[in-house]
């Protein structure tokens, strides 16, 4: 980066650069709280597109809705998310956040989501089947609250540019950057987005397009990270 900058100001200095390729992203992975946070567990080792095939199923059947799928016997919820892959471990985790969210908010997601950002995440990671990128996942997009998500293209890009251990645990590497950048669900809703682009367009596993990528501006990568 720029002689003068500091590793503090990095994460703000690439939402800025990456604002200035990609232009606003405005990145919302659903239409509905509900749907955002069925989406977050259901993408679970598997790609958004297969996601979205059991989503479009769901959503045709008119069951995109927390009583609704709560209703359904394990076997048909376990047949609506078949096309997400592992569909039985998936529906039992669906079907433990369903319990949750109806048993105890009513199926209420905003008001089971408002309040304290670590009460919350804490009540969401003893629900069996979500971890912390899920968890986070969860509260920035469908709750809104100030969290960065750090997913595999946030542990590739910063690591090759040197500024967090790629097995770093992964709330060292999601304070790192809620240290460093202001606590605005827009700013780390973006931000996630961009990192993701950057990944998919530019920092591949092999053969990562660092001549035209918009983070050169990092310096020499190391890509063997
Ligand atoms: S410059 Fe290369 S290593 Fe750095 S983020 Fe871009 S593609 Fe990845």
């Amino acid at each position: 980066m720029s002689p003068g900058r500091t590793d503090r100001d990095i994460p703000g200095a690439v939402h800025a650069a990456l604002l200035s390729h990609f232009g606003p992203l405005h990145w919302w992975p659903g239409e509905s709280p509900f749907e955002i946070a069925l989406g977050a567990i259901l993408t679970q080792n598997t790609s958004w597109s297969r996601v979205e095939i059991a989503m479009d199923g769901i959503r045709e059947k008119g069951l995109l809705d927390a009583h609704a799928l709560h209703a359904l016997s394990d076997d048909e919820l376990a047949e609506l998310i078949r096309p997400s892959g592992t569909f039985r471990i998936k529906a039992g985790y669906v079907r433990t956040f369903l319990s949750w969210l109806v048993g105890s908010h009513e199926g209420d997601l905003p008001a089971a989501l408002a309040g304290d950002t670590a009460k919350k995440r804490e009540e969401l990671l003893a629900l069996r089947g979500i971890g912390r990128e899920t968890a986070d996942s969860i509260l920035l997009y469908a709750g809104g609250h100030p969290v960065f998500v750090v997913d595999a293209y946030t542990r590739r890009i910063f690591s090759r540019h040197g500024f967090v251990a790629r097995g770093a645990p992964y709330d060292h590497i999601r304070t790192w950057f809620e240290d460093r950048l202001p606590a605005a669900p827009e700013v780390l809703n973006e931000l996630h987005a961009q990192i993701v682009s950057v990944g998919k367009d530019f920092c591949r596993p092999r053969n990562p397009r660092c001549e035209t990528c918009p983070l050169r501006v990092l310096g020499e990568p190391d890509l063997r990270r």
